[in-house]
């Protein structure tokens, strides 16, 4: 069957809507239960509308329908009362008989007139019974309003009081015969008496069947109402049981479908923690946010921990095919600037052997002061995160760290970087505009970075031994000095650079002048002291981008990068100069030596580099020569040998 997909996604979004999918849980239930109530209120009210109705209606029965009978039949009663009367009138032959029932018929006539007027009128209706003078409980009624029934009742009392006077015709007529002695002739049907009290009974018998026709049509209604109320009864039950089967329904429906909007996604994400235990999540997969509830924003939360570890793992990954350390720290620095917006971090990297930090991340501010005073990378101690190994926070208390120079309205926080069980590093984040960062959104910020920091921790550890194993591969041991191996391996990418960017290498070889002789005299540590001393005279008087090689025993090589031709005889001046002044503190005195310089340039003498290296080789035998402490540049006719 082929569905409508507009029609389908406007199903869902209805559901949604009335499923209360987008509702805070809470409100969820609270309007579940309104839903509950306002059920129950519907059925409450149809029964009690139903009751009310009813009783309504049954209290009017009462009131009218019920009396009415009643006082008809009470009327009749009375005609029948009168009508034995009337015999008795004609049965006795005494005045006293004839006159006593005479007037035992005229007051129960009266009476039933009196009933039939007040069913026309309305009003209280005491039933008395004559004959035995009991009263029955008095009842109230109202005025009768159908006309057809009140014609019936005013015929009835037209008849009644037609019986009335025929009795008093027929009681006058039995006491004037009593008294003339004619009595014993009122059978009935003989005689002028006879026929009176035929018509008596005629007339009686009339009346009591208006009456009685009047008792059964109000029987009738009484009947009928009693059929419409069982019709009303079983259609307000049927209402009522409609409505909570409805009810019950819809209570179902709607408790299945916000329990499954509650346990889909909850499902979803234990799925997802179970596969995250046993490693098989696909970090990439992301739970489907159906609802703005505390699910949606669970699922929104859990779908931003799988970026953030997803992110972690493929970042751990990452840097460790990283080439150099230094790649390393601009990958953090970049993560938490451009992931995290941590606009302000800094990178310290701790020399323990040296007891010292400096600025690994900007690069750029290698050597300068930044938000700490520039003694910490002096003496790594006085750094409160790297003394402790605890992360420091200036956040509870705003002058934690006497050593962060910048305002004090500015929060930093500084997370060590363990390595190798040691503070390696020190990782600083600083927000300088307090307004612009709220306390939650850093720690939140800071929280994930210390992820990426934690991740970076044994990669830095593998990346920082092998350049310690590099660094005593090509440095030597005792002055620090780059050694001939450095020479070797970095050469090409050395000379490469200088034809490129069409400069000179300047090279100087250097050697001390008579060195035997101080290790004669002194001793070998002296000759080791005087050494370490010339290799700092020679360090300091070249750029810091310039390499200095030990290339010998106490031979020092030196190579000044991008130098102008001739500049090299300057600096080489400069260095036999200051060897030449430098005193080596021994015990008992000092020792001063001096040096001399063979000076050649690459590629102005040679375009091989290492034939410049044996030019320069060749210019400082002949400044030994020439008789030492002397700086000579290499010229073509110092080499008498073969080619190189
Ligand atoms: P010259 O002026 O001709 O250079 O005389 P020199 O005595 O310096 O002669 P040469 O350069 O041949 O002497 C090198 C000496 O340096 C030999 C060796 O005893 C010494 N030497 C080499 N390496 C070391 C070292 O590491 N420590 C010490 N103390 N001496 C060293
Ligand atoms: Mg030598
Ligand atoms: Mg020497």
């Amino acid at each position: 069957m082929k569905q409508n997909p507009k029609a389908n996604s406007l199903l869902k979004k209805i559901i949604n809507v009335i499923t209360f999918v987008d509702l805070p849980i809470r409100k969820k239930f609270v309007l579940f239960s309104f839903g509950a109530l306002f059920w129950l209120v519907i059925i409450s009210a149809i029964g009690l509308l139903t009751m009310f109705d009813m009783s309504a209606k049954s209290r009017q029965m009462v009131v009218k329908i019920w009396p009415q009978e009643k006082t008809a039949n009470i009327a009749i009663r009375k005609l029948r009362g009168a009508n034995i009367s009337m015999h008795n009138i004609i049965i006795f032959n005494n005045e006293k008989g004839v006159t006593a029932n005479y007037r035992r018929a005229k007051g129960t006539l009266d009476d039933s007139i009196a009933y039939l007027n007040t069913m026309l009128k309305g009003g209280q209706v005491i039933d008395y019974n004559r004959a035995t003078g009991q009263l029955s409980a008095p009842y109230s009624m109202s005025r009768v309003e159908d006309e057809d029934k009140r014609k019936s009742i005013e015929e009835a009392i037209l008849k009644i009081k037609d019986i009335a006077k025929l009795m008093e015709e027929i009681t006058g007529a039995r006491l004037n015969s009593i008294k003339n002695g004619t009595a014993g002739s009122a059978i009935p049907g003989t005689g002028t008496l006879g026929d009176k009290v035929t018509e008596y009974d005629l007339l009686t018998r009339d009346a009591v069947t208006l009456l009685n026709d009047y008792a059964i049509a109000v029987g009738k209604e009484w009947q009928k109402f009693s059929v419409t109320m069982k019709l009303w009864f079983n259609i307000a039950i049927m209402a009522i049981g409609l409505t909570f089967v409805l009810a019950a329904l819809l209570s179902i429906v709607f408790g299945i479908l916000i329990s499954r909007s509650l346990e889909k996604p909850i499902r979803a994400i234990i799925g997802q923690i179970k596969s995250l235990s046993t490693g098989e999540v696909d970090l990439s997969k992301k739970l489907a946010v159906a609802s703005k509830d505390e699910l949606g924003v669970l699922s929104n939360e859990f779908n931003k921990l799988m970026d953030t570890i997803g992110h972690v793992t493929s970042f751990k990954k990452v840097i460790e095919e990283d080439e150099s350390i230094e790649d390393i720290y601009l990958r953090l620095g970049k993560i938490f600037k451009d992931d995290l917006k941590l606009d302000n971090s800094v990178i310290y990297e701790v020399s323990n052997s040296k007891n010292t930090m400096r600025v690994a991340y900007p690069s750029e501010a290698e050597g300068t002061e930044l938000y700490c005073k520039r003694d910490i990378q002096l003496d790594c101690d006085l750094c409160r995160a790297k003394r402790t190994g605890h992360p420091v926070s200036s956040i509870d208390y705003p002058d934690i760290c006497k050593y962060y120079s910048e305002a004090a309205e500015e929060t930093h926080v500084c997370v060590p970087v363990i390595i190798g069980g040691n503070v390696g590093g020190v990782v600083q984040f600083v927000c300088e505009r307090p307004e612009s960062c709220q306390v939650t959104d850093l720690e939140n910020k800071i929280g994930r970075a210390r992820q990426y920091i934690i991740e970076a921790q044994p990669v830095l550890e593998a990346k920082r031994l092998m350049r310690t194993l590099k660094d005593s591969a090509f440095r030597d041991a005792m002055t620090g000095l780059y050694n001939r191996r450095f020479l070797e391996e970095s050469f090409e990418n050395l000379i490469a650079g200088v034809l490129r960017r069409g400069t000179t290498l300047g090279l100087m070889m250097c050697d001390l002048d008579f060195f035997k002789q101080t290790n004669d005299q002194y001793g070998h540590d002296v000759g080791d002291m005087v050494l370490k001393e010339t290799s700092n005279v020679i360090r300091k008087s070249v750029r810091s981008s310039d390499l200095v090689i030990r290339y010998g025993g106490e031979e020092f090589l030196v190579l000044l990068i991008d130098t102008k031709p001739e500049d090299s005889i300057a600096v080489a001046e400069k260095i036999r100069d200051s060897i030449e002044k430098s005193k080596v503190k021994i015990t008992g005195g000092f020792v001063q030596k001096t040096i001399s310089i063979g000076i050649s340039e690459f590629p102005i003498d040679t375009q091989n580099f290492w034939e410049a290296v044996k030019y320069a080789d060749v210019a400082l035998y002949k400044a030994k020569e020439r008789g030492r402490n002397k700086v000579l540049r290499f010229a073509m006719d110092m080499w008498v040998g073969e080619k190189y």
